[in-house]
């Protein structure tokens, strides 16, 4: 936990600071709250969630003095509270292998976030096989080569430019073949073309269903915890590409940001699994409801 609130210090400290800024001997009037509302939209926390904040505020403290401490225990109520159903770990017990694409635009973390999850399932005992889906760049497919040595599993990989969508059916093969439990593939995420990426992503999946008809089982969306709330356009994005299952969201070491997660999992009610908090193979922590709303809170 204290490494998740380090993390979000900037974010909570930016939302504290707001809030005192507001209250300093000042009662909760009408003005306060939407002073207040519009500070939790500014941390990205969204409309929805900033709205239950000040209504469960105005229900017992209007019209009386209020203290940063109430304000803030408001705030991380809601938050888990929201969050809590979403608290959802990455379920990899069905039908073998386990097929995980991962989604998502550029520098959001796929990659590393694949490879972190490889290392893990390896160290549960699993025995995962890495697919170097993003086709489209040499960096990616040597990114992917280098968490395949830290997890020890192996890797496929095709020359840039080849077919990302044959590359994760042979993926699926070599699994089956091989006797790999879980296989975890690596999608492109250029946005500049959302068409074309997008069509893409179809084309992987419907592809991987050609080998393996209830493949995948998963679809994560990786989300960078730093970009606010352009999170929520590019989850509608990938949502409309394809059955996102569940998201993982990164770089939450660090982020004045870190809110956006509470309105992309309010607006699409979708699982959490993780979270990001640095770029080593250890700095991925299953999602915590509570840890989160304590730390985003201050
Ligand atoms: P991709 O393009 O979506 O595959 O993104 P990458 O996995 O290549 O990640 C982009 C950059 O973000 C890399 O430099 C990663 O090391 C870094 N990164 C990924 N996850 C985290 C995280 O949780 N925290 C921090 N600080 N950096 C991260």
């Amino acid at each position: 936990f204290s490494r998740l609130a380090q993390g979000l210090k900037r974010s909570s400290s930016k939302l504290g600071d707001s809030v005192s800024a507001i209250f300093t001997k000042r009662k909760l009037d009408r003005e306060a709250l939407e002073e207040l509302e519009d500070v939790l939209i500014a941390a990205d926390l969204g409309a929805a969630a900033a709205m239950q904040v000040t209504e469960r505020l105005a229900k017992d403290r209007f019209d009386k003095e209020v203290s940063d401490e109430e304000v803030r225990e408001a705030l991380a109520e809601v938050v888990a509270e929201t969050l809590t159903p979403l608290e959802q770990g990455l379920d990899l017990s069905g039908a073998r292998p386990q097929v995980v694409l991962f989604v998502g635009v550029n520098g959001s973390g796929k990659t590393t976030t694949l490879g972190k999850i490889a290392v893990k399932l390896k160290r549960e005992g699993r025995n995962p096989i890495l697919a170097a889906g993003d086709t489209f760049r040499a960096a990616a497919i040597e990114q992917v080569s280098v968490w395949g040595e830290r997890a020890k599993s192996p890797v496929i990989k095709r020359e840039i430019g080849a077919d990302a969508a044959g590359l994760a059916f042979d993926a699926i093969d070599q699994a089956d073949r091989d006797g790999h439990d879980v296989v975890l593939i690596d999608t492109a995420g250029r946005l500049q073309n959302k068409a074309e990426l997008m069509d893409e992503l179809r084309k992987v999946v419907r592809v991987i269903k050609k080998r393996m008809p209830d493949a995948p089982h998963h679809v994560v969306l990786v989300l960078d915890g730093t970009v606010g709330s352009n999170a929520v356009s590019q989850a509608q994005a990938f949502l409309e590409a394809s059955e996102v299952t569940g998201v993982v969201m990164t770089k939450l070491d660090g982020t004045a940001k870190g809110g956006a997660l509470v309105q992309v999992a309010e607006k699409f009610q979708l699982p959490i699994h993780y979270i990001g908090i640095g770029e080593g193979e250890e700095d991925l922590q299953p999602f915590s409801a509570r840890d989160f709303s304590r730390a985003l809170a201050g």
